[in-house]
């Protein structure tokens, strides 16, 4: 999909993390000019080289939370879209910094809607599921208000995000800015990071290592999972498409399993035997999520085309593929 003119400049803000790395790549291969900026919190280290391959690449290594670095806004007048992809999003990586987390959505939103202000650029904001809190209503649409603690250790993240949202659709009702907000669902694929702390890449990582499969509580909880080049596709259609943008959009794949029976797929795919660690529930951990995408499906015209098993299977092979690889790393081998 082209996107205005090719001589226009698409900045992604958290280019380097794992959604971040497939949008570039996909605005690349359009041949779009990119500016990723990324303050490399959760990036890996390959992805970056990845997308440095491409010459309308560009990467300025910037924290959202601190005034934007001159380099940046030196650009502005180029600027035609930002995607706010900011943001740590593991339970494990937000909870270790919760006023970064916090800080990052309502500083770092604010400080990129004011460039696109400044620019004229249309912004998109990655929120969350998370917004929905422990859902009381299953699926989640759009017009549920959630049921989030404000108080637990998942508030720097979910409340962050409320207030990204927040702030967003305030610049879209003054005027300031065109706006598109995205609830982003549980994603996964390549290119994510083994030491993520989600599910998928825990129990991909640890079925190919010979590891016990780790589940928190009794593995009734349920999740629905999307592969990230659904995810990515949504993401641009979203951006481009000329709905009402002060409403937000759910991006995520319906298809929901108990996270008993993404282990037990897991294991099936990767061959590992019956080993599993049972481990406490975190703290206001969601019971069950799953999107509604009435929205996406009639404005976007957009559906995951993934089946999970697929999407799975994929991931792990590019998961083998990659611990392979960190192996015949020289420190491995000289670690040997
Ligand atoms: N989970 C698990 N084992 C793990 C990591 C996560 O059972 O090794 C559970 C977690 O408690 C949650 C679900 O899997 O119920 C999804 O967790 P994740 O961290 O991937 O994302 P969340 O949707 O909670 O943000």
């Amino acid at each position: 999909m082209m996107i205005g003119r090719t001589s226009d400049l698409i900045l992604v803000a958290g280019g380097a993390g794992f959604i971040g790395t497939h949008l570039c790549t996909a605005l690349l291969e359009a041949g779009h000019d990119v500016l990723c900026i990324d303050n490399l919190q959760t990036a890996r280290t390959a992805n970056i080289e990845l997308l440095e391959e491409y010459p309308n690449f560009s990467f300025i290594e910037a924290d959202i939370t601190e005034p934007l670095p001159r380099a940046v806004l030196s650009h502005a007048p180029r600027i035609s879209r930002i995607y706010n992809l900011a943001c740590a999003a593991s339970p494990p990586r937000y909870q270790a910094n919760p006023e970064h987390t916090m800080l990052t959505n309502v500083i770092g939103t604010s400080a990129l809607l004011q460039l696109a202000e400044l620019s004229g650029a249309r912004f998109l904001l990655s929120s969350t599921s998370e917004v929905y809190g422990d859902p009381e209503h299953h699926p989640q649409r759009e017009d549920y208000r959630g049921w989030v603690s404000c108080i637990g250790p998942r508030a720097c993240y979910d409340e962050g995000k409320r207030a990204a949202e927040a702030i967003t659709f305030d610049y879209a009702r003054l005027g300031r800015a065109d706006v598109r907000v995205a609830r982003i669902f549980n994603t996964y694929g390549p290119r994510m990071h083994p030491d993520d702390g989600r599910v998928v890449s825990n129990l991909i990582c640890q079925a190919l290592s010979g590891q016990p499969i780790t589940i928190y509580g009794d593995g009734t909880q349920t999740r629905s999972f999307c592969y990230v080049s659904d995810l990515v596709d949504g993401l641009i259609r979203l951006m481009e498409s000329e709905m009402d943008g002060t409403q937000p959009v759910n991006l995520g794949n319906p298809e929901e399993l108990t996270v008993r029976e993404l282990a037990e797929m897991v294991r099936d795919i990767v061959g590992a035997p019956d080993d599993i660690t049972f481990m406490p529930l975190p703290q206001d951990d969601p019971r069950r999520r799953r999107p509604d995408i009435s929205r996406a499906q009639e404005w976007l015209g957009w559906s995951p085309t993934v089946r999970v098993r697929d999407g799975v299977e994929r991931t792990c092979a590019w998961f083998a593929a990659d611990l392979d690889l960190a192996k015949a790393t020289p420190e491995a081998v000289a670690a040997e």
